[in-house]
């Protein structure tokens, strides 16, 4: 006889699980379970399936080893009824539990599946997060609008992060971003990722991936993600040794084969639980203080996930499960299928996506910059981007999809996330990348048929939001800059824009 099931989700691997902690070894058992439920809505990408899949039967492993029961779905169980919520119900049918304890998921889907089981469901807090969803609230309470800056400069008090003996941010600065904005040259020394090899647990995962999964974009193979918080760890010594003292400075850049420059890869492991981020700050600050990176590098770093993952976890909380489905600008035109692989001409788009595909990743200024920004300027339904970050992504899980992709990225919350669209012309990506020099578009031409798609959806964007965004004071220069076009340049661009979004909605030219 068990007394409670205690549920342990595909990104919920920690030993310090809140579920975990208030359970009883001797009472309690395990639930895990991988499902089509979630493997397959929305289809996602192979590796991601392999990476959460893997990770689970090791940490299911580690937790017998600890002396917990363990009840284990695997995908292809008979019994499997492919859903979460099915097997709590067939565990609870058959071990006689009365109760469930979980750790809220990151998913507002799942926490309305387990508010409405026919069993007690104890929700806890998830405790993984340095600000909590009430603390965050509390914060937010009040204020015109949400600023990730403010935000992070009050985490880095109450954590005490990179603060002078005076509590004054170390330097002098809260925020080096001024000084990270370097492009990169291809022939710069960049370390090599580390790579895992797959033990025979994961070479079953596999196995099964690519025997269900056929069919989801992405390339299972080659598969060196780590699986476990000892390999994880190992990545992120790796990445702390070798990468974080240039991590600030090109943490824009870009570079056509270059899928990794100085960027943790750390996210995946993050948010499946792998890694602990209180611990990832500390050693930024460590690697600071013992001079071995500068302070705009370690500062960077620690932003990144002291602040903005911090912030946009929430943001997801305060919003609620509506926020998915917001489009403040009204975009409706379908996904092109460039995003799918399919041909295309820019090489920005066509290097995002290669990556992508090949390795459930791109790095953040591919995600906001080209992927993004293009889908914003060509009006995309935010739904449809928001799909599709979340399938592809290894790292991809909704609260901290949703509002970069969402708010961030997409601007369709209106303005909760970013206080103006991050939306640029081919010279930020010319600036950033090698990408436009290998490009059969022209970075420098706005109209005309050989003129980069970029430039003149710019500049329509600008155009038919002019209302909305034009009394924004940070874009006011844009506004100006637009309105000095002489006319007939201006028409000639209108014109190269709307002739190639009718391109894209016939299908009549690959972007
Ligand atoms: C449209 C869009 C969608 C995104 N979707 C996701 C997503 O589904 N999951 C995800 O983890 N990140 C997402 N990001 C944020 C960011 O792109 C990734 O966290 C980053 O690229 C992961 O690679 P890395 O580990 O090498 O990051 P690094 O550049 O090494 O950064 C270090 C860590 O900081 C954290 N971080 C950095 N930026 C953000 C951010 N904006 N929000 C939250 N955490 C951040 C991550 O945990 C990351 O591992 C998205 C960004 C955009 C613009
Ligand atoms: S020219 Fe334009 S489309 Fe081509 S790589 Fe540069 S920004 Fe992208």
């Amino acid at each position: 006889m068990v007394r409670s099931l205690v549920l342990v989700l595909g990104d919920q691997l920690s030993p310090a699980l809140s579920a975990l902690a208030e359970a009883d070894k001797a009472q309690d058992a395990v639930v895990m379970a991988e499902v089509m439920g979630e493997a397959g809505s929305p289809k996602h990408h192979p590796k991601k399936i392999a990476l959460i899949f893997a990770a689970m039967r090791h940490f299911a492993a580690e937790l017998e080893a600890k002396g917990w029961r363990v009840l284990y779905s695997r995908l292809d169980d008979p019994g499997n009824s492919q859903s979460i919520t099915g097997e709590l119900l067939r565990r609870a049918c058959e071990t006689g539990a009365k109760a469930v304890r979980a750790t809220t998921p990151g998913d507002w889907r799942l926490i309305a599946a387990l508010d409405a089981l026919p069993i007690p469901v104890t929700r806890l807090e998830d405790t993984r997060f340095l600000a909590s969803a009430a603390g965050f609230a509390r914060w937010a309470k009040g204020r015109k609008t949400l600023r990730m800056e403010f935000f992070y400069r009050e985490m880095r008090r109450k954590y005490r992060i990179l603060l002078d003996d005076d509590g004054k941010p170390e330097g002098g600065k809260w925020n080096y971003d001024a000084e990270n904005r370097k492009p990169a040259s291809s022939d710069l020394f960049r370390p090599t990722p580390p790579a895992f090899t797959p033990d025979a647990i994961t070479v079953a995962v596999l196995d099964l991936v690519g025997h269900k999964f056929a069919d989801h974009f992405g390339l299972l193979h080659p598969f060196t993600f780590a699986v476990t918080r000892a390999d994880a760890e190992k990545a992120a010594e790796h990445f702390f040794t070798e990468s974080l003292a240039n991590f600030g400075p090109y943490q824009d850049a870009m570079l056509i084969g270059d899928d990794t420059l100085y960027h943790s890869l750390l996210s995946p492991y993050l948010n499946l639980g792998l890694l602990d981020p209180l611990a990832l700050i500390r050693r930024a600050e460590a690697e600071y203080r013992a001079g071995r990176a500068p302070l705009s590098s370690a500062e960077g770093f620690i932003r990144q996930i002291l602040g903005w993952r911090e912030f946009v976890r929430g943001i997801w909380a305060l919003q609620g499960p509506e926020y998915t489905k917001r489009n403040a600008l009204g975009h409706h035109r379908p996904l092109p299928a460039a995003y799918w692989g399919g041909e295309t001409k820019m090489t920005c788009l066509r290097e995002a996506v290669r990556a992508t595909r090949a390795n459930a990743h791109a790095h953040h200024i591919q995600r906001l910059m080209v992927t993004g920004n293009f889908a914003l300027l060509a009006g995309v339904a935010p739904g449809e981007v928001h799909a599709w970050y979340l399938s592809v992504y290894a790292d991809a899980f909704e609260w901290v999809e949703a509002p970069n992709t969402i708010g961030m990225s997409q601007f369709a919350d209106g303005g909760v996330v970013a206080s103006k669209p991050y939306v640029s012309s081919g010279a930020y990506i010319d600036r950033m990348s090698d990408y436009c020099r290998h490009c059969s578009y022209d970075v420098r031409s706005r109209s005309g048929e050989a003129a980069c798609p970029l430039n003149a959806l710019y500049w329509h964007f600008l155009s038919r939001h002019r209302a909305r965004f034009a009394a924004n004071p940070r874009m006011g220069l844009i506004y100006a800059a637009l309105d000095r076009i002489n006319p007939d340049d201006r028409r000639a661009i209108f014109a190269r824009a709307n002739t190639y979004l009718e391109q894209i909605d016939t299908g009549a030219d690959p972007v």
